[in-house]
């Protein structure tokens, strides 16, 4: 049985759901499906997964060493990345792709630097670059139901975006935006060390599973972080939630996913 919490987060996503007596068998996935129907109980509230022994993560590519010089690249110069501190403020310095020249702040990431979850969106749009916070707005709102559904709390997860600069008027980043940016990326991982990590949208599962695959192929298993084993969960963009709101039921089936990953 849902809790009346549980319940609530569900209704608040859009949601519905049936008693099982009416449950609906999980099948293969169709884009888009006209119904949202919640299936199953939703798992446990408060569920906070426990750490496992750290994983091998993403090995850094060539000139992507600790220390970075960056007087060709925009890069910071000879600055490492092997703390938070030294992240932030070499994201803070970077102007290595032209988004640097149209933010209005860098949008590093928060959260939880200890979490097990880490969530990966494309890049700031107008909310975040005001307020230098990825995931604000009404996107954010969704995403924090979303993940109250599955009995996680923003501050449990740490969110960061592919790109730390706004790509002027919403536009995607460009593959080469993204692949200079994702030095900081693969540091934070390093960092955070995740169990799992939840791609959410398309430019960000593409850049990081490297395919040209559109999501709807891509969320129908679980990857692994290429060169690295954390395992990785696609799903659908919140902002693509609130503009197609059949889509709930497919992220609702990714969420529950994600939780028995978390779980295991
Ligand atoms: Fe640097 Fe990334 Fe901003 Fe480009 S998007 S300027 S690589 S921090």
């Amino acid at each position: 049985m849902l809790t009346n919490r549980q319940l609530h987060c569900l209704k608040g996503i859009g949601i519905r759901h049936w008693p099982r007596s009416h449950a609906v068998v999980e099948t293969a996935r169709e884009p888009l499906a006209s119904e949202p129907v919640a299936a199953d109980p939703a798992p446990a509230k408060g569920a906070k997964p426990l750490k496992p022994e750290a994983k091998e993560v993403r090995p850094l590519k060539s000139g992507e060493d600790e220390s970075i010089s960056g007087s060709e690249t925009g890069l910071p110069p000879k600055l490492s990345l092997e703390t938070w501190d030294e992240i932030n403020q070499s994201i803070q310095q970077c102007t290595a792709c032209e988004l640097a020249r149209n933010c209005s702040q860098k949008v590093p990431g928060s959260g939880n630097r200890q979490a097990d979850l880490m969530i990966i969106g494309e890049g700031p749009g107008h909310d975040e670059d005001i307020q230098g916070e990825p995931f604000v707005g009404r996107s954010g709102q969704l995403l924090d139901k979303m993940l109250s559904a599955i009995g996680l709390d923003r501050d449990q997860v740490f969110i960061t975006n592919i790109v730390k600069c706004r790509p002027p008027n919403n536009r995607d980043p460009k593959q080469q935006e993204a692949q200079q940016c994702r030095v900081f990326l693969d540091a934070q991982i390093r960092q955070i060390k995740p169990r799992v990590i939840l791609s959410v949208g398309r430019v960000s599962a593409q850049s990081l599973l490297e395919t040209k695959q559109p999501v709807g192929k891509l969320l129908e298993q679980v990857h692994q972080l290429p060169g690295a084993d954390i395992p990785l969960k696609v799903t659908y963009h919140p902002a693509y939630l609130l503009r197609t709101p059949s889509a709930k039921a497919i992220v609702w089936q990714d969420l529950k996913r994600l939780h028995q990953i978390l779980n295991r």
